[in-house]
């Protein structure tokens, strides 16, 4: 059990970044990365070289990982992406960053994303005034998420919006925290996403 409570932190090791999957213990110096900067396992202390292709798929791995999406949604959104003007990977990440699970939890209504995806998934969330209850949903300049109003006095969302209340919003995203709702100004620009990652190695990957 404490194996696999252990978990998420282990992916974190790995990558030997915060991914932030664990809620308000990330931003504890309860942090494993924090305390153990490492990979996990009886080798994880000897920093072994990956070649170029382990690279690449290290990056996609753990970004992957970060926003909580599967291989056939990331791929999908990968081809989002080729198809849109501009740099492919700001572009995956951009649309990465405009999934309603992440702008919950960028309001601060969810501790994690993983738990952003599930109180949407439990349809705590309207957009634009009606209910959606869709994770992968992709937020446009404009929106407005708010707490759905029969949820607005359930405890999860109480203790959210208390723990998280200092916890930054990005400049992309307006935040009403008296009606418990959050407004997209616009879509989040590159410099925005606080994952360290080279998008460019994800879009070689795939580019293969
Ligand atoms: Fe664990 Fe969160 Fe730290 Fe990652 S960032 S190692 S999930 S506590």
């Amino acid at each position: 059990m404490a194996r696999y409570k252990d978990e998420q932190c282990r992916i974190c090791r790995r990558e030997g970044q915060k991914l932030f999957l664990k809620g308000s213990r990330c931003f504890s110096d309860k942090c494993s990365v924090s305390r153990r900067n490492y990979a996990p396992g009886q080798h994880g202390q000897k920093k072994a070289k990956l070649s170029e292709y382990g690279t690449q798929l290290r990056e996609k791995q753990k970004t992957k990982a970060f926003y909580g999406v599967g291989e056939r949604q990331f791929r999908k959104y990968f081809e989002m992406a080729s198809n849109k003007k501009g740099i492919t990977g700001e572009n995956l990440l951009q649309i990465l960053e405009s999934r309603l699970d992440n702008v919950v939890y960028k309001l601060g209504y969810g501790s994690s994303r993983a738990q952003a995806r599930q109180l949407v998934n439990h349809g705590l969330f309207d957009v634009n005034g009606k209910k959606v209850d869709i994770v992968s949903y992709l937020v446009k300049p404009g929106d407005v998420v708010s707490v759905r109003e029969n949820k607005k006095d359930a405890e999860i969302i109480k203790q959210n919006v208390e723990a998280n209340a200092a916890r930054p919003v990005p400049a992309w995203l307006e935040k009403d925290a008296e009606n418990l709702s959050g407004k997209v100004v616009r879509l989040a620009t590159r410099e925005e996403v606080d994952l360290a990652v080279e998008e460019h190695l994800i879009v070689e990957l795939y580019s293969k």
